[in-house]
């Protein structure tokens, strides 16, 4: 037969097994190298497997070894997580473009690495035994489906290539990366290409089904090539395919690389992690806090060890696409913060320090107080990353050793002050909370001594009650609340700020105090659902309490306000023909997913969305504590989302937070734009 005289000479075990089984389709394993290639080969893949186990080994030792325990014994959740991530890669189609170029280089990768094991299993394991694997239709399907994944792959790594050249914004131009993706289209082309003169030499009577390497065959030879120049041809290229996948295989634990196989096991745990809603986990219960005991117990994040095992990992898991950083506000408005910066940095120094994880990284700068301040906790990198990594999460944790060092800037320190002598962040005398009470008691509110038991309490909030802008929001509340004929108390002068800003600048412990007076105010007055304006109030009641002991029904307004005017109590009374938009609160639209309900309430107006809106929207600027300290920025973030605004042409921002008002308004100013756009509540279109 053709097959065997063309390659006489260079017959190996798996040809002779191929005689025995006739016209049967089979693979001939190392056609057209010499005698002895297999056993070569093995030798030189001995350094390349040493060093990548060696990385290996020290990346689970750096983790601990806890890791791969507990993925075996909750396998079945790590499982449906990791499908849903790293399988379906379901955050990365969000990006089409970005979705189809990682879909077709990953599974191009799984796929051919998966026929190679196949290959090795059937060379070296079963044709000792005179046992094929690969044979008949099985070998047929295979060398179709291992062309389309070829294709694939090379499709992936062309785009990927392209995107990197053409200036893709968050994709970092790094030399390391250029060698792994030239270093993987080469594995492409050279795979077909050996495929196409093991055709054009051997050619198998069943070649079509490697359609790829048959259609190149063809160009092989027409152009004449002697067939011994081919052999010597495929016996270059085929060790240069060879060495180059076992070089990327030894350089996946040291290069980015790595997150191909860090990730896939780090998205399947982080169901147990603090995700959004949540932000970072309670370090300690202040009730169960033993004062008198001289036990230290350790909070926050200043030394790698510091860690858990399963951020350790997250610090690996990362891809450096910089999804984060495209949608950070802290990043954009000029701040030293990059979410996708800090967590490269932490990687890199975790490695470099391996041996040693004690390295202070306050004392050292390594974590500086401008970038960890300047995050205002709006949850959008969370939100984004394709593999759950919460940057915010390092972030939080950093703060709370800041907070320990006591190095922090001057307002912030007035603030945290405030909290703890007036329990309000702008430490004014209750005087004030008085004489709104008085006010909103003339509007028809009652306080819960005067209407105990009310159906709900509403909540008024420390901007509400000592901004004179935002008072008209509790103002405007009461007044819907008394037309509708809703059942409902306010707290009166039993109110004191919820602790937030201190929660989220790091102090743990006097936010637990607020918490626990506040828990213990609602339940002495059987306090069963809550009406708040406030989305930092909402988020602080609706998931933060509970785990300090309160379970209580929360209600935005915005849902409430829906709900009021689907049942015909209230109407819009903004002229129909305003053009206005809508800015989503990072808090309701991305940690709570409440989007539709305030869109709702616009719909009989003219509406216009902006181009960041729902779960990707953009940070006003206020949150993470930032409102109540001084963050150097270049350019504000509630500058950039004005600009937004006006882009569309909008002549009314309705928002749905009170500091979204204040820092909106404010730029407002700034700009200069007081006639030609407002910001208005959505209270306060009715
Ligand atoms: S939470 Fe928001 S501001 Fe903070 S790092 Fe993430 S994206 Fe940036
Ligand atoms: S943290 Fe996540 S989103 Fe940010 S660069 Fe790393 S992988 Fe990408």
């Amino acid at each position: 037969m053709l097959v065997y005289r063309l390659t006489k000479g260079f017959l190996s075990k798996s040809s002779t097994i191929g005689m025995s089984l006739g016209l049967t389709p089979y693979r001939e394993n190392y056609a057209l190298l010499p005698p002895g290639t297999s056993l070569i080969m093995y030798i030189v893949l001995i350094p390349f497997a040493l060093i990548f186990l060696y990385g290996l080994y020290i990346r689970f030792r750096i983790y601990g070894f806890n890791a791969l325990l507990t993925l075996s014994k909750d396998f079945r959740s790590w499982f449906t997580q990791s499908l849903r991530y790293s399988i379906l890669q379901r955050r990365i189609v969000r990006d089409i473009i970005a979705g189809i170029m990682h879909l077709t280089t990953s599974y191009g990768i799984l796929v051919l690495f998966t026929g190679t094991l196949l290959v090795f299993i059937d060379s070296d394991f079963l044709e000792p035994f005179n046992q094929k694997l690969l044979h008949g239709t099985f070998y047929l399907i295979f060398e179709f489906i291992l062309d389309i994944f070829g294709l694939f792959l090379i499709f992936g790594i062309i785009l990927q290539l392209i995107r990197r050249h053409c200036g893709v914004k968050r994709l970092k131009p790094r030399l390391e990366y250029y060698i792994y993706l030239w270093g993987l289209l080469f594995i492409g082309v050279s795979g077909f290409l050996l495929e196409s003169i093991r055709i054009s030499v051997t050619q198998p009577p069943w070649s079509s089904y490697s359609f790829m390497g048959n259609m190149i065959s063809e160009i092989i030879m027409n152009s004449g090539i002697p067939s011994e120049v081919l052999k010597n041809l495929y016996n270059v290229l085929w060790w240069s395919h060879a060495i180059t996948a076992f070089g990327l295989i030894a350089a996946l634990p040291y290069t980015n690389l790595r997150h191909t196989i860090v990730s896939f096991i780090y998205t399947g745990l982080t169901h147990s992690a603090p995700r959004l809603p949540q932000l970072a986990k309670t370090p300690f219960k202040l009730s169960e806090v033993d004062l008198s005991s001289t036990e230290e117990f350790k909070i926050g994040f200043r030394k790698i060890s510091d860690l858990d095992w399963l951020q350790k990992m997250g610090l690996d898991a990362c891809t450096d696409c910089g999804r984060c950083e495209a949608i950070c506000p802290a990043y954009s408005s000029g701040t030293l913060l990059s979410p996708r910066n800090l967590v490269q940095k932490l990687m890199k120094t975790m490695w470099k320090h391996r041996l040693r994880l004690e390295r202070d990284l306050i004392e050292s700068k390594d974590l500086g107080y401008d970038e960890i301040y300047a995050c205002t906790t709006c949850g959008g990198c969370v939100e984004q990353c394709p593999v759950v990594i919460s940057p915010l999460e390092y972030i939080i944790e950093s703060r709370r050793a800041f907070i320990i060092d006591g190095r922090m800037e001057k307002k912030a320190i007035e603030t945290l002050n405030n909290l703890s002598r007036v329990e309000n962040p702008y430490g004014l005398p209750k005087i004030e909370r008085e004489t709104l009470v008085k006010e909103l008691r003339e509007l028809g509110a009652k306080t819960v001594d005067e209407h105990p038991n009310p159906e709900y309490i509403y909540w008024i909030g420390c901007l509400a009650t000592y901004d004179p802008r935002i008072r008209n929001v509790a103002r405007k509340m009461v007044e819907i609340l008394s037309r509708a004929g809703v059942d409902f108390a306010i707290l009166g002068t039993l109110e004191r700020c919820t602790g937030e800003p201190a929660r989220r600048m790091g102090e743990e412990g006097l936010f637990q105090e607020l918490a626990l007076k506040n828990i213990e105010t609602l339940k002495s007055i059987n306090a069963k659902k809550l009406i708040v304006h406030c989305p930092h109030c909402y988020q602080i009641f609706k998931n933060e309490y509970r785990e300090l002991g309160l379970e209580i029904e929360v209600i935005h307004h915005s849902v409430l306000l829906r709900n009021l005017m689907s049942q015909g109590k209230i109407k819009p009374k903004i002229s129909v023909d305003t053009l206005i938009t809508f800015h989503d609160s990072c808090y309701i639209a991305r940690f709570n997913n409440i989007i539709n309900e305030p869109r709702e309430l616009l719909s009989s107006l003219k509406f216009k969305e902006m181009e960041r809106r729902g779960k990707d929207t953009f940070c006003c600027g206020a949150g993470g504590g930032n409102y109540w300290s001084e963050v150097k920025r270049v350019k504000r973030e509630s500058l950039q989302r004005l600009e937004e605004a006006m882009k569309i042409n909008a002549e009314v921002i309705i928002v749905e937070c009170p500091y979204c008002i204040a820092m909106l308004e404010d730029a407002v100013r700034v700009m200069g734009l007081e006639e030609k756009i407002k910001i208005l509540d959505v209270s306060e279109v009715f």
